[in-house]
């Protein structure tokens, strides 16, 4: 369910003075890129020189917005919007954000014990320190340079060309692993670089464009598996097919697919799969995008 709410409710809701401190923010640029997280958005807020100060995130959480900055919230009222997140909120609602209506806070998220550590140890480095050990990672992993660059509001949605771009890749790796004298090995190391391609796109905005793509790769990895026989059953090849599910499911969430296309879609590539088991065919991992009712219809 998308909720749909208006700058003047926003401006009914907060102090004045808030509300004024936000403008003075959006008038003089300090907002970065509005990034989608867990149904609400998220974005920096920087400095007079460019640094970030505060990273915001602001959601729909029971019909109302709610919001998570690390300024800690307005002095007077840390439960109030800040002007950080007035000013975030302004933005999405001027973009169109479609507000899911229950919005995760990013503090209730399940974050790995160990990510949690090794987060807070991060949080301690001078910043420059901290960004050039980012981007010494950066310039080796293809996945965390589409992310970096998608944060800092240089890298967009995927473009039409760039998707039918990476279906090439995925239809020439696919053709040259089972071209000629093949094994199973071409296959896994085929199959292996089709989920690094589609984990590169999945960094970036979610669309329904790239949600499409991945099941056009989807598709691709089902026919190989066609071809590999008993082997398909083979822990490489299962961890490449979960993989594959696991850049789908979250790209579903991320671009909200709605729910009965999704059902639709899925029925077809499970039908079309040649080994009679498609790498998309686990229904409880749709849970989350489906709901019970999507799950049984996938199930029956
Ligand atoms: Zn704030």
């Amino acid at each position: 369910m998308v909720v749909r709410i208006d700058a003047e409710a926003v401006r009914g809701a907060v102090d004045p003075e808030i509300y004024r401190a936000a403008e003075a923010l959006l008038a003089a640029g300090r907002l970065g890129r509005i990034v989608e997280v867990n149904g609400g958005v998220v974005a920096a807020v920087h400095t007079d020189s460019g640094a970030t100060a505060y990273e915001v995130w602001v959601g729909v959480v029971d019909r109302a917005f709610s919001s998570e900055c690390d300024c800690a919230g307005p002095e007077t009222d840390p439960e109030e919007l800040c002007a950080h997140a007035v000013a975030v909120t302004l933005t999405a609602l001027a973009d169109g954000f479609p507000w899911s209506a229950n919005a995760t806070p990013p503090s209730t998220t399940q974050v790995d014990p160990e990510v949690r550590r090794l987060a807070d140890v991060a949080a301690t480095l001078p910043v420059r320190r901290l960004a050039l050990l980012v981007a010494e990672h950066a310039v080796t992993d293809r996945r965390l340079e589409a992310r970096l660059l998608t944060y800092a509001g240089e890298l967009d949605a995927p473009t039409e060309d760039e998707l039918a771009d990476v279906r090439k890749v995925v239809e020439s790796l696919a053709a040259e692993a089972t071209t000629g004298q093949w094994d199973l090995y071409d296959v896994a190391k085929a199959g292996q670089q089709i989920v690094e391609e589609l984990e590169v796109l999945a960094q970036r905005p979610a669309t329904e464009a790239t949600l499409l793509t991945v099941e056009y790769a989807a598709r691709r990895w089902d026919a190989l598996l066609g071809l590999v026989g008993e082997a398909a059953d083979d822990e490489d090849f299962e961890e490449i097919g979960s993989a594959l599910r696991a850049v789908h499911v979250r790209l579903c969430l991320e671009s909200q697919a709605e729910p009965e296309p999704l059902v639709e879609r899925l029925l077809d590539i499970i039908e079309a799969a040649e080994t009679g088991a498609s790498c998309l065919d686990r229904p409880t991992d749709y849970l989350p995008v489906l709901g019970p009712d999507g799950v049984a219809a996938l199930t029956d």
